[in-house]
């Protein structure tokens, strides 16, 4: 098909690619003409045991398939070896999914302190730990392509995931930066908030909704994403049963007060319907903004 999007003499090195969404980037990316390194830990979705068969599978589905593929069975912990595995078979690394995640859900009030560490190793520290290793490659190459994985309960919280919920958010502003520093040098990072049918999820949605969340429908908008005409950097999407929606950050018009002795709690008070007025809404992308609002109440003067 001419429209085809392909991925000819790339790598795709997808995390956690055993099953759920990792083994629907890991098959499509291959049958593009990607060379896809799959990993995957083996684990079950609380983060326990390892097996190197989950990945095997994986790898021997796509050859069979007639695509390339090689199976990484480390930890998202030790990225660096994960990325050692793609330039030692592959010599390149051009586009890195970090996906790989586990779930550790338990109320706030019981949570341990290993519930919380588990859930942060996997998802922040493993990202970073990929990321870390593939930016040199794709700095030097002037050319990469990340996503990291969010969650709506990073976005907007969840009962019982208060450890995955600050996880989740933690990719959305790692996303970012990543995307701010990567610019010039062509690396493109987005961060998605996907919804399918996984293990993961097959014991909290009704059947028929799992029905309608197959991985597969998360994959074309990951694909468009990290395609080499894509100029989309920095951005947040939600994702899932064929649904995509773009996601950004929304400041309510607000209240700006001089700062000197009247700037009281008092003062808040009188206008409070004004810091919570999103009638006129204002959709900020850096810390600059909120350095120009600065400098306007500078202007108002004694
Ligand atoms: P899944 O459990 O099917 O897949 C996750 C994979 O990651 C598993 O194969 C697991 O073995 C692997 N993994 C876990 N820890 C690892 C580690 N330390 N190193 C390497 N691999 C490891 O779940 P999924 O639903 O496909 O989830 C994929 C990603 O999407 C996760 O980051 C998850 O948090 C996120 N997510 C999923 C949903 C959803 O609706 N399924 C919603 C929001 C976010």
């Amino acid at each position: 098909m001419a429209d085809q999007l392909r991925f000819d003499d790339q790598v795709v090195v997808v995390t956690g690619a055993g099953g759920g969404l990792g083994k629907a980037y890991a098959t499509f990316f291959a049958s593009r003409g990607a060379s896809v390194v799959v990993n995957d830990l083996g684990g079950s979705f609380k983060g326990e045991g390892t097996s190197s068969k989950t990945a095997d599978v994986v790898v021997e589905e796509i050859k069979a398939a007639g695509g390339k593929a090689v199976a990484n069975y480390d930890s998202v912990e030790d990225g660096d070896k994960i990325i050692e595995t793609a330039m030692k078979t592959y010599g390149r690394v051009d586009v890195l999914l970090n996906n790989a995640g586990i779930l550790r859900d338990i109320s706030f009030k019981n949570m341990k302190d290993q519930d919380w560490d588990l859930v942060m190793k996997v998802h922040v520290k493993g990202s970073y730990k990929c990321a870390k290793a593939a930016w040199p490659i794709f700095r030097k190459q002037k050319y990469g392509r990340v996503i990291n994985t969010a969650s709506a309960a990073g976005l907007f919280g969840s009962f019982g995931q208060c450890n995955y919920s600050a996880a989740k958010l933690a990719m959305v502003g790692f996303t970012e930066t990543l995307a701010k520093e990567g610019a010039k040098y062509n690396i493109h990072a987005n961060v998605i908030a996907p919804i399918a049918a996984s293990r993961m999820t097959e014991t909290v949605m009704p059947p028929d909704v799992l029905a309608s969340l197959k991985p597969d429908w998360v994959v074309p908008l990951v694909a468009v994403l990290v395609h080499k005409n894509s100029t989309e950097n920095g951005s947040i999407f939600e994702v899932g049963g064929g649904h995509m929606a773009k996601l950004r950050w929304e400041r309510s018009s607000g209240l700006l007060l001089k700062a000197d002795d009247s700037y009281t709690p008092s003062a808040v008070i009188k206008q409070w319907n004004k810091v919570v007025d999103f009638s006129k809404p204002e959709y900020p992308s850096g810390p600059a903004d909120f350095v120009s609002l600065l400098q306007e109440s500078m202007k108002m003067g004694p």
